[in-house]
């Protein structure tokens, strides 16, 4: 599922970004001659004005979008794809690569969106993988139960994406109904752009984004790509900037809905937005430090864990990789396996905030080193986890031991039947068996049994 959470550039990061950068404005980090800027705004809002227009039209030769009819005055085609150009040559020149081929752009329906999205989530998930998944993560207790998950994914990603590059064919899609305008549709497209310049020269389809056991290492290596490429867009925007649009900009991003997004499960939000706010934390750090060369070496040995994009430290200018660890599992004959994969140290994070540790959460999960858990269901329906972590020391473990203890009696709180926990502290490792009663669904039916 986190690549299906990939596909996405979030209307929310643009927003989140424009209010920093109007604090930072503020604090008079961005003074630049007015005369200057004038100039150039009334230039870059030609281009906009022209890839506004491009988006509103049907792609030359694409048959499969409605035509809409230009408003008179309206740039031509060709000065529509002159902009585009000019936006690809900023981006280069940003971003300091070149692109090898031509980049194909696609366009359609927002209403279409939602299809292409179930078809690229069917292509490597059956739905009873994406239920067994969603159980395990409930059983951790990192998502709420019975959660409709592929539901509540569509929902944030069909308010959320307002374009994206589709790395399987590497093309890049826009909505020919697309609600942005200006500056923000540039941002936009560059950050898109971007994501091509990296499949071009890193191949990121070799990269291990499909992997299913392993959603800590997905995270730090989408952490690499959308960090990189909001850093691109946020510096093309920052070349551009005009206090006025800069609000202007504010307002229309700030204007969007967002309410899926906000309502959808804490797990999904942070999980989502990671990869965009610690990313690009994590590729301005490499920059401030080892400057471009840095930045290469993240998209040539990528890193392995959110540990290492958390802390970089941890990456440069010794890796440390995450500790092995592999839980001990006692099964019984009919249990079927759900699941095995990684938490990571930001998913400790997002556990322990949903728990009434909002303030210690981050030094709590500092102190991980490693782990892995498994997931089973019993013949008669309950859930079995077993989850071994590994710590930085055994005051770490103890303190990740009592934190999760806390976890476990909190959700108990709301929960009956209870969920049974043993948990064992050894040195610096921690030993979780938990024991879950039949789930219940979002509504609060039991879900009908599969087998
Ligand atoms: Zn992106």
């Amino acid at each position: 599922m986190k690549r299906a959470l990939q596909t996405a550039t979030l209307l929310l990061i643009a927003a989140s970004f424009l209010l920093h950068w109007k604090l930072a404005a503020e604090a008079g980090s961005l003074r630049q001659d007015t005369a200057v800027l004038q100039l150039r705004l009334i230039c870059q809002q030609r281009d906009a004005e022209a890839l506004r227009q491009q988006l509103a039209a049907p792609p030359a030769g694409s048959g499969e979008t409605r035509a809409t009819t230009a408003p008179s005055g309206s740039p031509t085609q060709a000065e529509q794809v002159r902009a585009r150009e000019l936006l690809e040559r900023e981006v280069e020149q940003v971003r300091g690569l070149k692109f090898l081929q031509p980049l194909v752009y696609r366009s359609m329906k927002s209403a279409e969106f939602k299809n292409f999205l179930v078809k690229k989530i069917r292509e490597e998930y059956t739905p009873a993988e994406v239920r067994d998944y969603s159980r395990s993560l409930a059983m951790i207790g990192l998502v709420p139960e019975g959660v409709d998950f592929e539901a509540r994914v569509m929902e944030v990603m069909d308010e959320q994406v307002a374009a994206f590059y589709d790395q399987d064919k590497g093309e890049l899609y826009t909505f020919t109904d697309s609600p942005l305008t200006g500056n923000l549709n540039r941002m936009i497209l560059a950050h898109e752009m971007t994501h091509a310049l990296q499949d071009q020269h890193y191949h990121i389809q070799r990269w291990p984004l499909k992997r299913k056991d392993d959603d800590d290492l997905v995270s730090a290596h989408m952490a690499v790509l959308e960090g990189d490429a909001t850093v691109t867009m946020q510096d093309i925007y920052k070349r551009a900037l005009h206090w006025k649009t800069a609000l202007a900009d504010l307002q229309t991003a700030l204007a969007q809905d967002m309410g899926k997004l906000a309502r959808a499960p804490r797990y999904f939000r942070d999980m989502l937005l990671f990869p965009y706010q610690e990313g690009r934390a994590f590729i301005e750090e490499l920059q401030r430090i080892g400057g471009p060369a840095l930045v290469d070496r993240a998209f040539q040995k990528p890193p392995t864990s959110t540990a290492q994009i958390l802390h970089p430290e941890k990456f440069y200018p010794k890796r440390q990789e995450p500790a092995p660890a592999e839980p001990e599992v006692k099964t019984e004959p009919g249990w079927r396996r759900l699941e095995s994969n990684v938490v990571g140290e930001f998913g400790v994070i997002v556990l322990l905030r949903q728990y009434g540790h909002e303030t210690d959460a981050a030094a709590i999960a500092e102190g991980w080193r490693g782990d892995r858990y498994a997931a089973f269901e019993a013949a008669g329906g309950d859930g079995w986890l077993f989850w071994r972590s590994i710590w930085a020391s055994e005051a770490a473990a103890k303190r990740f031991a009592n934190a999760y203890r806390d976890v476990v009696t909190r959700r108990n709180v709301r929960r009956q039947p209870a969920v049974t926990l043993e948990l064992k502290q050894n040195g610096s490792r921690v030993d979780v068996a938990l024991r879950t009663p039949p789930a219940t669904s979002e509504t609060g039916t039991a879900p009908a049994r599969k087998q």
